[in-house]
Parts: structure tokens; C-alpha cells; sequence
């Protein structure tokens, strides 16, 4: 009884992991700013800001941008349960985990899914999408992740965004661990439908998911002859909370709105530029030291704020890990999947992006490995 009514308190970390990353103290002060109703109009006026700032960041002028109540996954079948239809065909793009669950939540919904695989750390490939949508010319939705986090791939968009919209088909992107930490240009390529997560280069706690659609994917939901597979997701009614009617839905969270306009806000305080740069300059850096501890990149190109290496041969992954964690306070992640045991996942990640973490998981590894 006692340990259940001790105080909280978790310890420290230094979050360099696949998300969550550190949160600022300014980010965890908004969080503990009184709680308002969600209907009351200060609110109403911050959810307008958040959705502003959302826009800036997700670089759009989208209408339709706004943050779903629930984690990373819950913006992805948003994204995929709104605008899919029992029967219709969607492309999944699988080179990692994420990839695969996209595909798992559109078989949910009723779609007849193709999937256009690589091997874990490979780039899907502009010409692989190219001839799955010649081979199923009446798909509707061709879903890719950008920042695949568990390889530790930057998945190149310019290319199969162009295919994809040759062939009339929606563009949706898994920005998760992309969005805020380098270049997510929602206008720029024409991507119908991008999800995000708070967690990672966002650097706020987990739970609320920035969405952003396209004038055209809203116009085909508009145009849906089913109701939405989920209740709790329909944007048909989510839209007209964040709209001018503000007919209750579900009760927003509150708190986390606070947090997520706090953590927009810094971003666009650093500037888009000067943030992503920092997030380059910061992975060079570490590239460096990591190479020079004799560890090698997994992914082909890699992502700034995601380094998977390999574990060398002959060291106990785990045991490497829980000494970082035990003795310096520092958090990386394990391998999935194939890379289970093999790989390390070293985040730099928004307030995590410093040159102090990046020498500290440094000199650790170095002891560590020594
Ligand atoms: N997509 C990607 C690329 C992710 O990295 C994650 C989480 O790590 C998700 C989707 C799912 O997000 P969440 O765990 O916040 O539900």
C-alpha cells in the first residue's frame, strides 16, 4: 500500500530513443495550465492557433489540418479510414515496420490491399510504385512512410509523388518521425493525407496526432457512399468541431492542446530552416563519432534524426543498453523485426537534437565499448 501512495517520480532520462524525446520544461508548464472546457471560447481560440501552427509546420495551407485525439497510429487510420471505402484498392509501401502496420489498418478498413516491398534499410523504389499502379490502375490510395523508424530510413518522396498523382491516385504519408525535424513539404508534393505523432521531433508527450489533408482527399470523403469505418475518428464529425459549427464530438484532451501549440510554437520561434539544420548538423556530428567507434549504418540513406547501427559482433545488445540506461540516464532503442538483437536505434530527436547528447551518448558508448 504504501509504494501505491508514494509520490511520483520518475527519473530523469535522456531520451535518445525512437520517441518519446526530452520535453521541454516550457512544453510540460503548458501542460499543467488549468484545464478549461472544451467547448469554453479560450479554448476554442487556442485550437484555432494550434491548427495555424500545425499548418506551418506540416508546411500547408490545407484547410482541413487539425490534430486527432490519440497517438501516431491513431493519425494513421484517420488518414486511411476516412478516406478508404470497403473494396478499394491501396497501395501499402512496406521497408519497415510502419510501412507493414499501414497495410494491416487498411486490410481493417476493407481495403484490397497491394503491398510494394524492399528489404528492411532499402528505399522503395519510384519504379516499383510505377508498376504497381499500372498493374492496379483503379487504386485510390498510395500509402508510404517518410522517416521509416525502424530502419532508420528516409524514404525520398519526390519521385513516387509524382507517379502517384499521374495516376489520379491519393498520396498518403506517414510523417511521424519526420514532422519537425526535417522537411515534410505537404504543398510541395501534392500529399493528400500526412499524420504525424507529438512525441518525437515535436518533443511533447505522446498523445495527440497532426493531420492534414488535401483539398482533393477531402472532396472524395465528401463524396463517401459508406460512413466512415470508425466512430471515434469520422472527420465528417471531427471537422465540424475544429470548424465554425464546434458541435461537441468527444471531449478533446484538453492539456494536450496546450502542450502541442507550446511545442509549434518553439518550432516556429527556431525557424523550419535553422531547426533542420541544427537536426543535420547534430546527426554529421554523431555520424562521425559513431563511425569512428568503429559502428556502421544500417540504412542506406539515413535519416537526420534516426541512427540505426549495427550492434558488433560480440556484444550483448541488451546489456549495452540497460548500462546506458542504469549508469548515464540515457534511453536508445532496441532492433525490431529482422534487426531484433542487431541493431541499436539512436534518436535525436527535437530538445533531444544537442551537441551536449551527442557527446554524452558518445563518451558512453566509447566506455561501454571499450
Ligand atoms: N509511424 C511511424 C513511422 C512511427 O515511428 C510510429 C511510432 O513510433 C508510428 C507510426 C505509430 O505512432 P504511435 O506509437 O505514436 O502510435
Amino acid at each position: 500500500m504504501s509504494d501505491l501512495l508514494s509520490k511520483l517520480d520518475p527519473p530523469q532520462r535522456v531520451l535518445m530513443g525512437p520517441g518519446p524525446s526530452d520535453v521541454p520544461a516550457r512544453i510540460l508548464n503548458a501542460l499543467a495550465a488549468p484545464t478549461i472546457g472544451h467547448l469554453d471560447p479560450a479554448y476554442l481560440q487556442l485550437m484555432d492557433q494550434t491548427r495555424q501552427l500545425m499548418r506551418q509546420v506540416f508546411q500547408t495551407e490545407n484547410e482541413m489540418t487539425l490534430a486527432i485525439s490519440g497517438t501516431g497510429s491513431a493519425g494513421m487510420e484517420a488518414c486511411v479510414t476516412n478516406l478508404i471505402e470497403r473494396g478499394d484498392r491501396m497501395i501499402a509501401c512496406v521497408s519497415g515496420v510502419f510501412g507493414g502496420r499501414m497495410a494491416d489498418v487498411a486490410g481493417r478498413y476493407g481495403a484490397s490491399v497491394d503491398l510494394v516491398e524492399v528489404p528492411w534499410g532499402e528505399a522503395i523504389r519510384p519504379e516499383q510504385v510505377e508498376a504497381a499502379l499500372k498493374a492496379a490502375p483503379q487504386t485510390k490510395a498510395v500509402g508510404i512512410v517518410q522517416a521509416e523508424t525502424s530502419t532508420g530510413l528516409l524514404q525520398p518522396l519526390d519521385e513516387i509523388a509524382e507517379i502517384v498523382h499521374a495516376h489520379d491516385a491519393l498520396l498518403v504519408v506517414d510523417a511521424v518521425t519526420s514532422l519537425g525535424g526535417m522537411e515534410v513539404p505537404v504543398d510541395r508534393l501534392g500529399i493528400d493525407a500526412c499524420f504525424s505523432g507529438t512525441q518525437k521531433n515535436l518533443s511533447c508527450p505522446p498523445g495527440l496526432a497532426p493531420v492534414t489533408f488535401s483539398q482533393r482527399a477531402v472532396e472524395i470523403m465528401d463524396r463517401r457512399k459508406s460512413k466512415v469505418g470508425s466512430w471515434y475518428l469520422d472527420l465528417s464529425m471531427i471537422r465540424n468541431y475544429w470548424g465554425s459549427d464546434r458541435s461537441y464530438h468527444h471531449t478533446a484532451p484538453i492539456n494536450m492542446t496546450y502542450a502541442l501549440r507550446e511545442a509549434l510554437q518553439i518550432i516556429v520561434e527556431e525557424g523550419l530552416v535553422a531547426r533542420f539544420e541544427r537536426h543535420q548538423a547534430m546527426h554529421r556530428r554523431l555520424r562521425a563519432g559513431l563511425e569512428a567507434l568503429g559502428l556502421t549504418y544500417i540504412p542506406q540513406h539515413s535519416l537526420p534524426n534516426l541512427n540505426c547501427v549495427r550492434v558488433p559482433d560480440g556484444v550483448d545488445d541488451a546489456a549495452v543498453r540497460r548500462q546506458l540506461l542504469t549508469e548515464y540516464g540515457i534511453e536508445i532503442g532496441a532492433g525490431l523485426g529482422p534487426f531484433k538483437g542487431t541493431a541499436w536505434r539512436i534518436g535525436l530527436m527535437g530538445h533531444s537534437c544537442t551537441a551536449r547528447n551527442v557527446t554524452l551518448i558518445l563518451a558512453a558508448l566509447e566506455t561501454i565499448l571499450r
